[in-house]
C-alpha cells in the first residue's frame, strides 16, 4: 500500500491514523507525547515497516512508554551543556571550538535524544539579541577555530536566515572551520535545496557537514541523493551515529551503515555510546557490548568505514574515545584483528608531547 504523506505527524492521534501505531496504543503515547515532543516527517514515515512489530526506524521515532521510567544514573542535561556556557546558545567545552545552538527545533525527534529535556517545537529560535551576545563572544574569543551549528537541528531555519548567521560567521578572522551537525538530509532530504546549499558554501571557510544517522535503510535513494547534492556542492560529509540497542547494535546492521555511507562519500565519524538522557535505558547497551562490536568491526569492513567509538562524560568533560583496546598496559603485547597477540619490542620512556612543544618554544627564546 502506498499512502501520499504530506505532513508532519506531530500527535499520538495522528500516528494511529497514519497507521504507525495501533489503536489501542492511543492513551500511552498520548502520555509520552505530552511529555517530550513528537514528529515523523513524510519521509521517515515513509521508511517505516508497520507490519515489523521490531521495526528500527519506528523504533527511533515512534513514542514508547518506557520513555517515562526514568533511573537515577540519567540527568536532564546528561553531557553537562549548561555548566560550559558562557552566553546563551554557546557551550564551549574545548579551547579551539564552540556549539552554536541557534534553535531547539528538529524535523523529527528521536526518542533517544540526548538534549530531550531541551528540545521540541514551541522551543524557538534563539532571539536576535541572544544571538549577538553569542556571535559577540565568538568574535572576542581568538582561539575558536571552529564553530558547530547545532540545536536542535539548524538546518531547520531557512536558508535566509542560515546565510544571515553564516555571514557574520565569516567576517571573524580567527573561524576557519563552519561544521553543521544536522538530521534533516535523512528527515526531510527535499530541503537540501539549491537555496540551501549556497547559504552552506562559505567563502574563505571550509564547511563541513556531519549527519546523524543510525540504520542503514534510513540511507534511501532520496536520502543518498541529498547528501550527493551538498558533496558535489563542495561540502564534505561525515556521519555520527548513535549505538542503539534493537536498532544498530549488532555487526551485520552496523556494517551495512557504515558501507552504506562511505559508498555514499561520507566518512563514519563518531559512534556516540548512548548518553543518560531521562527515559532512554531501553535503548543504552552496556560499553562492553560496544567494544564488542568495534571488535568485530576492525579487520573486517575497511579502515574507512571505522567510526571512533565515544562516551561524553557526564558532566561536561567531553567526549573520550571508549573503543577495545588492543595494546597491553606495559605496551609489551599488541593484539591483531583474529584475536592472536603478538610481541613488541620494549620502549623508550614515554615523553609527553606537550613537555616536547614547551622545551622547544624555551629553546627559541619566546617561552614564558
Ligand atoms: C561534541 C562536542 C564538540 C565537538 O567535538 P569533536 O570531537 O570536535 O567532534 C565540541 N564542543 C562540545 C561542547 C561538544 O559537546
Ligand atoms: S535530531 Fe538530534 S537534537 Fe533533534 S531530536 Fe534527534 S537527536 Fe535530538
Amino acid at each position: 500500500m502506498t499512502v501520499l504523506r504530506e505532513k508532519t505527524l506531530r500527535s499520538a492521534t495522528a500516528l494511529v491514523e497514519a497507521g504507525l501505531a495501533e489503536d489501542g496504543r492511543l492513551a500511552e503515547l498520548q502520555r509520552v507525547a505530552s511529555r517530550y515532543a513528537v514528529a515523523i516527517t513524510p519521509a521517515i514515515a515513509d521508511l517505516v515497516n508497520p507490519a515489523d512489530p521490531h521495526d528500527p526506524i519506528a523504533r527511533q521515532f515512534v513514542p514508547d512508554p518506557r520513555e517515562l521510567v526514568h533511573h537515577d544514573e540519567e540527568n536532564a542535561d546528561p553531557i553537562g551543556d549548561h555548566a560550559f556556557s558562557p552566553v546563551e546558545g554557546v557551550v564551549h567545552r574545548y579551547p579551539d571550538r564552540v556549539l552554536l545552538k541557534l534553535v531547539n527545533a528538529c524535523a523529527v525527534y528521536c526518542r533517544f535524544c540526548f538534549r530531550r529535556e531541551m528540545v521540541g517545537p514551541g522551543r524557538g529560535a534563539l532571539s536576535a539579541k541572544a544571538l549577538a551576545a553569542a556571535l559577540a563572544y565568538i568574535r572576542a574569543t581568538p582561539p575558536i577555530w571552529e564553530v558547530i551549528l547545532t540545536g536542535g537541528d539548524p538546518l531547520i531555519l531557512s536558508p535566509r536566515r542560515l546565510t544571515a548567521v553564516l555571514a557574520e560567521l565569516r567576517a571573524i578572522d580567527h573561524v576557519k572551520i563552519l561544521r553543521v551537525h544536522t538530521r534533516m538530509p535523512v528527515a526531510a532530504p527535499e530541503r537540501i535545496s539549491p537555496a540551501l546549499l549556497r547559504a552552506l558554501r562559505v567563502p574563505g571557510k571550509a564547511s563541513y557537514v556531519v549527519l546523524h544517522v543510525n540504520h542503514p535503510r534510513e540511507l534511501s535513494v532520496k536520502v543518498r541523493a541529498a547528501c550527493a547534492r551538498l558533496i558535489d556542492a563542495g561540502i564534505p560529509m561525515l556521519a555520527q551515529t548513535v549505538l542503539l540497542r534493537g536498532v544498530n547494535d549488532d555487526a551485520a546492521t552496523m556494517s551495512a551503515l557504515l558501507r552504506a555511507l562511505v559508498e555514499c562519500r561520507i566518512k563514519p565519524y563518531y559512534l556516540h555510546h548512548g548518553d543518560l538522557a531521562p527515559g532512554t535505558a531501553h535503548f543504552r547497551t552496556s560499553i562492553a557490548e560496544g567494544q564488542a562490536l568495534m571488535r568485530t568491526l576492525r579487520g573486517r569492513v575497511s579502515g574507512l568505514c571505522q567510526p571512533a567509538y565515544v562516551l561524553d562524560i557526564p558532566g561536561g568533560f567531553g567526549k573520550s574515545p571508549i573503543g577495545p583496546n588492543y595494546l597491553s598496559d606495559d605496551g609489551a603485547v599488541i593484539e591483531d584483528f583474529n584475536g592472536r597477540r603478538h610481541h613488541y619490542p620494549p620502549q623508550p620512556p614515554v615523553r609527553h608531547p606537550e613537555v616536547l612543544g614547551a622545551k622547544r618554544r624555551a629553546s627559541k627564546g619566546d617561552g614564558p
